[in-house]
Formats: structure tokens, C-alpha cells, sequence
């Protein structure tokens, strides 16, 4: 059986359905047919008044929350599971926060109402499956990519279920370990991290003040992340034996280490929801797209959860599609040519630099407060001192953490 779309995207994780939600919202795209496949579609979270917050979670930037408004997803998120928060403080392991060797990144600095949320992963993704944009508009697939076939005026899909559906562009939104990434022939760059992320929820003695805070440990840093119900949510970076026994190990003594972890900042902790734990590696497409296909989200790029940017990275590639395809659209171009090479290369050369930058600094932030060098150790604290002082450098960072500073889509620029 054969069923042709103009756009086809695989994988409807929180990159891929939004990709296809804001497109399906943008009146340039008023007459495309629009599909998703998706090989576990998701459910829905338990209703509102649930307590239960799940393991995975997402700092969401201010683009970010702006490309979920634009497609009517962010105001379907129950208030009291978006956890906005209003400061961070960051400090190296010989520092102190909010003293030497700390950098205090505050929302009233930056002259916008908070620096982000905390939001159950689960609950983002609901919310774009449940948009209006994406229920009236854009056809749920349930079924695995097993090929790729390409032509020139088209590319299939094969399914592992042997169905074949045929579109003008397919949109590779499949994850970091893409097999649609690979059936198109593109190679990454990348390492393996020898890190592992611990996660889970925390009670802690002292209230954590709406803040996130973070320290860098020689093994990588631990990052508290504030719930609205007073928990906060820990992504601990450690090796993977620690990893593994932080999993393993009896709650009291996983609750001591956090503990210490934090330098006691907010007193004693007591572990307050499921556990578990992730590998990390750093992957970057070689090429972000050929003719007929292009790849958005943590398919072109996976980066160190440490900034909380990879799903934040992924919204941005998304709206940055978005826009240089409906230009394209606005500007003549038959929608079944919409899969082009030349069309494709625009989206290609403005994300892929942006997206270097952001690895970049994140692997040498990794990096640089992993070494356990003296020198170096003094380096960073001054480096952290001097930064605290200029607000010009923490505006710069801000601008780069809340997703709206650099070359940004127009869509998360400005308010609308
Ligand atoms: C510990 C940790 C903490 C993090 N914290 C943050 C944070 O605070 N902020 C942030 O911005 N990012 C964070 N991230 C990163 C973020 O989780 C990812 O960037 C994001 O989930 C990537 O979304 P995606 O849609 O691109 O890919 P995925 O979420 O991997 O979705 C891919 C989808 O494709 C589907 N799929 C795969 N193969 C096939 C196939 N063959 N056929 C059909 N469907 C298929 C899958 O079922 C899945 O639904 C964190 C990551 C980790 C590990």
C-alpha cells in the first residue's frame, strides 16, 4: 500500500510532532498534507490534580515556551506542573555560591519574568500531540522506519510492517541514535562522554528559592532543579560506576551524597522520587540534509544535558525550518519541490553553525571544570569572578541560555 504526503516526519518525540504542529499552523503550509511517524506514540499524563512527577524533565527556554505558544501547546500545560524558575547560581567545587567562585544569573537582570521552567517531559509532549494545530492537521502514523528509498522527485518510507508511504521531504526527527539519519548516509562527529546522568527528585531541608542551582564536582556537575510542589530535580553528571551505585545503593546513603554534593546549600535531602540514569555523548551531523530529506532535534545534534539545551536546540531548528520553508512557499515554490537540496541548504548552514557554537561551549565548560589541574582550578574561579561582575558577559549568556539571542528564528525574537 502507498500513501504520499508533502511532509512526512520521523519520529514524533518532542522535536519531530512540534516540527509538524508549527508547520501545520503556518498558513503557508495551508494546503500540504502533513504526517508524523512514530513508532510509541505517546499518552496521556495522569490529569492535573496528579502529584506524581515524572523522571524526566526539561529546563524549557523562553523560545521554547514561545514556539509551544505559537502552536496553542503551551497553554494547554497545567499551571502547577510548569516550574518557572528566576535565578541560577553556578559555582566551581573549590567556590561557594553566591561568593568567590560563583555566577549569579538573575530575571531581573535580564529584564524578562523568569530564565525558564521546569516541565515533565511528558507533559511537553502531550501538550503538542493535544495542540489544536497538530489534531486538525497532521496525520498520526503508528509504525517503525525500516528504509529509505530516494528519487528525484520523492523519497519512501518502508515500513518494518512492509507499508510504503511516499512524501517530498522527510524530516529525520528520530533521536540521537537515528536509523533515518543512516538510511540517508550521514555521518556524525562525536565522542562518548565515559559520564552517565543520575536522575531524580529531591525533598530538601531549605526551600530552594525558584532558583537552579548548580555546582561543578571534578566528575561533572550536579544541578538541583526547582519544582513548583517544593521538590527539586536532580541531573547528577558522574561517572558510570557512581552512576550505577547511585541507582543501586540504599536511599540514605544516596541522600547523604547528594547532600554533600550540593555543599549542604540547601541542608539535608531526602529522596523523593524514582531513580535512574543515562549515558551521554556528544553527536553532530556531518551534513543536516541531502535532496529530499533533512534532520532536526537530537537526530543532527546531542549535546551535554549540563545547559539544558537539547530539546531547547531542537524547538529552535524547528521554527528555523519552519520559516525558510514557508519563505520558499511565500515566494512561488511548488510545494512538491519542497524537499530540494538547494531549499534544504539554507535551514542546513544557519542551524549547523548555530548548533557548533552551543556544543562547543558546553563540551568546554564539561572540559574545563573537569580538570582537576591546579591551574586551572584558579582559572575558573577568577574566570567565574570576572564574569559575575560584567553584566554585559552574563546578558550575552542569558541571551544564548533563554534561546533568543544569536542568529534566532523571527518567531522566538520578538513577543507576539
Ligand atoms: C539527563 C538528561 C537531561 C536533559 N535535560 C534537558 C533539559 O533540561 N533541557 C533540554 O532542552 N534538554 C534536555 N535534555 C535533552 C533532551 O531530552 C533531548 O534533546 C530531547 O529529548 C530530544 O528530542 P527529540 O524529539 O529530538 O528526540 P527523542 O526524544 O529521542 O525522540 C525521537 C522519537 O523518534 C521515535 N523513533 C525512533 N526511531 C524510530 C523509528 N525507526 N520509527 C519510528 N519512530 C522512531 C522515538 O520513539 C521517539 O519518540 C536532557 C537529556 C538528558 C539525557
Amino acid at each position: 500500500m502507498k500513501t504520499g504526503f508533502h511532509i512526512l516526519v520521523i519520529g514524533g518525540g518532542m522535536v519531530g510532532a512540534c516540527f509538524a504542529a508549527l508547520a501545520a499552523s503556518n498558513r503557508h503550509f495551508a494546503d500540504l498534507r502533513i504526517a508524523v511517524l512514530e513508532a510509541q506514540p505517546p499518552t496521556m499524563p495522569p490529569p492535573e490534580s496528579g502529584d506524581e512527577v515524572d523522571l524526566r524533565v526539561s529546563a524549557i527556554s523562553r523560545a521554547s515556551e514561545r514556539v509551544l505558544r505559537e502552536i496553542g501547546a503551551w497553554q494547554l500545560l497545567p499551571g502547577r506542573h510548569v516550574s518557572a524558575y528566576d535565578d541560577m547560581i553556578v559555582w566551581d567545587a573549590e567556590g561557594k555560591p553566591r561568593g568567590s567562585g560563583s555566577i549569579h544569573f538573575s530575571a531581573s537582570e535580564s529584564g524578562e519574568p523568569n530564565l525558564g521552567y521546569i516541565v515533565e517531559n511528558r507533559r511537553v509532549l502531550w501538550s503538542i500531540y493535544d495542540s489544536p494545530a497538530f489534531r486538525n492537521r497532521v496525520t498520526l502514523l503508528r509504525g517503525e522506519l525500516a528504509g529509505l528509498e530516494f528519487e528525484d522527485d520523492h523519497a519512501t518510507a518502508v515500513l518494518s510492517d512492509g507499508r510504503r508511504i511516499e512524501a517530498a521531504l522527510i524530516v529525520g526527527s528520530d533521536g540521537s541514535s537515528s536509523l533515518s539519519r543512516k538510511l540517508a548516509g550521514i555521518e556524525t562527529t562525536g565522542w562518548d562522554y565515559e559520564q552517565r546522568a543520575f536522575v531524580t527528585h529531591v525533598r530538601t531541608q531549605h526551600p530552594h528559592e525558584r532558583t537552579a542551582w548548580q555546582r561543578f564536582l571534578p566528575d561533572g556537575p550536579i544541578a538541583y532543579l526547582p519544582l513548583a510542589d517544593g521538590r527539586s530535580s536532580i541531573v547528577w553528571t558522574t561517572t558510570p560506576e557512581h552512576a550505577e551505585r547511585l541507582v543501586a545503593d540504599a536511599p540514605e546513603q544516596v541522600a547523604k551524597e547528594l547532600t554533600l554534593a550540593l555543599d549542604c546549600t540547601l541542608g539535608l535531602v531526602e529522596l523523593a522520587g524514582p531513580r535512574g540514569q543515562f549515558p551521554l555523548r556528544l553527536t553532530h551531523a556531518k551534513d543536516y540534509c541531502r535532496e529530499r530529506f533533512v534532520l532536526v532535534g537530537d537526530a543532527a545534534h546531542a549535546i551535554h544535558p549540563l545547559a539544558g539545551q537539547g530539546v531547547n536546540l531542537g524547538f529552535l531548528d524547528s521554527a528555523a525550518l519552519v520559516e525558510v520553508l514557508a519563505e520558499e512557499l511565500d515566494a512561488g515554490l511548488s510545494p512538491t519541490a519542497l524537499g530540494e537540496r538547494r531549499v534544504l541548504r539554507r535551514y542546513e548552514r544557519w542551524r549547523k553553525s548555530e548548533n557548533a557554537v552551543a556544543l562547543g561551549l558546553v563540551d568546554g565548560l564539561n572540559k574545563l571544570f573537569g580538570s582537576r589541574a591546579i591551574t586551572l582550578g584558579w582559572a575558573r574561579r577568577t574566570g567565574l569572578n570576572i564574569m559575575d561582575g560584567s553584566m554585559l558577559a552574563k546578558r550575552f549568556l542569558m541571551g544564548r541560555a533563554l534561546g533568543i539571542g544569536g542568529d534566532a528564528p523571527s518567531l522566538v525574537r520578538t513577543h507576539r
